[in-house]
């Protein structure tokens, strides 16, 4: 048994998490694996090193592939997704575009929920610049999935709840589907966060998660990370190179983004971001329940002011996705977005805030606001902008973890102000 286990585990998210660390030998005996700066590793017997290159063994060969201080972080995500293992990168961009690159081919086709992170749509539609197609598709109905699969169809990529406009994929549904069509189904977790919910849950095979936002929570690093979630049957995934047909076919999919994905495209996570992002996860559960329930009351007070005219937030009865969202995730989520009435300028509301920060980031935890026509969503133009549903007096909240009652004052005096 490993030091400090709870031999049942049945351990909280956050107990798991905290004691992660300790639970494989650290010098000292320390609480927390050190920062290892070190980009290689020395061996003593030249045997060693090859079996190590060869997979015979496992070891630390170059920091772009692997380092103790990021496998360390790496343990404490798959606990958080109950998965079988992770690899970080750089980015969560980097982390999206492993898989993709790593997994796909010229020739492919795969299906995208149409609601979704801008860049990761902008980096899909590059991907057809490659041969590689996509559809994008209505997500919350897994008829329109169903019915966009073709004999080429690979996978299938969904968000939890979109950004802006907090629309909740038929998590469920699709999984069934990809499980019944054999598809490989990847669902980026950003929004809701592990705590919030575990897509293995789902059947997803691969689950994504930027570690920029709210696992991380402070804004001072950037990380992304893919877990395999172990139900995914690999051996029926025709892109898998027979090098990387190797042990447990559980793992061939992570061996060959790790090859293909990492260490190719080099899109590394640092150490020194693997611990900051590490130090954020610790509370992660804490600031997930007290950011939910802040934007659970700002969502209701915009909700009845006579100057909002939508609020679009899964946690309110009158959504559409309420009771799937509901019955999926474990709390209501960080993220809200707010159409103003017309004739009322976003900017002046924006401007008139004295704790809500007018910046692009999300999952923070301080409150942060954004006008969404006019910035992240700028570059897709009106008519897309239309078909989303993104008016111009559009704003996305962010909610963080202030005091509730100084975050519904200070949007109170704004919304009187604009
Ligand atoms: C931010 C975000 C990403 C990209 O993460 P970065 O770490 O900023 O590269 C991907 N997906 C979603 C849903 C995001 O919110």
């Amino acid at each position: 048994m490993e030091k400090g286990t709870n031999k049942e585990n049945t351990e909280g998210f956050t107990t798991q998490i905290i004691h992660s660390d300790r639970r494989k030998p650290i010098e000292h005996d320390s609480l927390h694996r050190p920062i290892h700066t070190s980009i290689t590793y020395e061996y003593a017997e030249a045997r060693d090193i090859a079996d190590v290159f060869q997979g015979k063994a496992s070891g630390y060969t170059y920091g772009r592939q692997v380092s103790p201080t990021t496998s360390a972080l790496e343990d404490k995500i798959t606990l958080m997704e109950n998965g079988l293992s992770t690899t970080c990168f750089s980015t969560g961009m980097a982390a999206i575009t492993a898989v993709m690159l790593s997994l796909l081919r010229q020739g492919d086709h795969f299906i995208s929920s149409a609601y979704l992170f801008g860049n990761t749509n902008s980096f899909f539609n590059t991907l057809t610049n490659f041969g590689i197609e996509v559809s994008f598709v209505d997500a919350t109905d897994v008829q329109q999935v169903k019915a966009a699969i073709r004999p080429n169809t690979k996978a299938v990529f969904v968000e939890t709840i979109a950004n802006p406009c907090t629309q909740v994929a038929d998590l469920e549904g699709i999984g069934a589907l990809c499980e019944q069509q054999n598809l490989l189904y990847i669902v980026d977790n950003t929004i809701t966060s592990p705590f919030l919910f575990q897509p293995k849950t789902v059947k997803a095979g691969l689950i994504i998660n930027s570690l920029s936002k709210c696992i991380s929570g402070h804004g001072n690093v950037l990380g992304g990370a893919v877990t395999e979630t172990g139900l995914y049957d690999w051996s029926s995934f025709e892109n898998i190179y027979d090098d990387y047909k190797k042990g447990d076919v559980a793992n061939w999919g992570m061996l060959q983004i790790k090859k293909k994905g990492l260490r190719d495209t080099g899109g590394t996570l640092s150490p020194k971001a693997a611990h900051d992002i590490g130090i954020g996860a610790e509370t992660l559960a804490l600031r997930q329940e007290r950011s939910g329930s802040n934007a659970l009351a700002v969502a209701r007070y915009c909700n009845a002011h006579p100057r909002v005219k939508r609020v679009l937030y899964p946690g309110l009865e009158i959504h559409p996705e309420f009771a799937r969202a509901k019955s999926l995730f474990r709390n209501s989520s960080f993220l809200l977005s707010v159409e103003l009435e017309d004739g009322i300028d976003c900017f002046d509301f924006l401007n008139a805030l004295k704790i809500v920060v007018i910046t692009s980031n999300l999952g923070d935890n301080r409150t942060l606001a954004i006008p969404v026509a006019q910035t992240i969503f700028y570059e897709m133009g009106v008519a897309r902008r239309e078909s989303m549903g993104i008016s111009d007096n559009m704003i996305r909240l962010s909610i963080g973890i202030e005091d509730e009652r100084d975050l519904l004052n200070d949007i109170e005096q704004a919304l009187t102000k604009c």
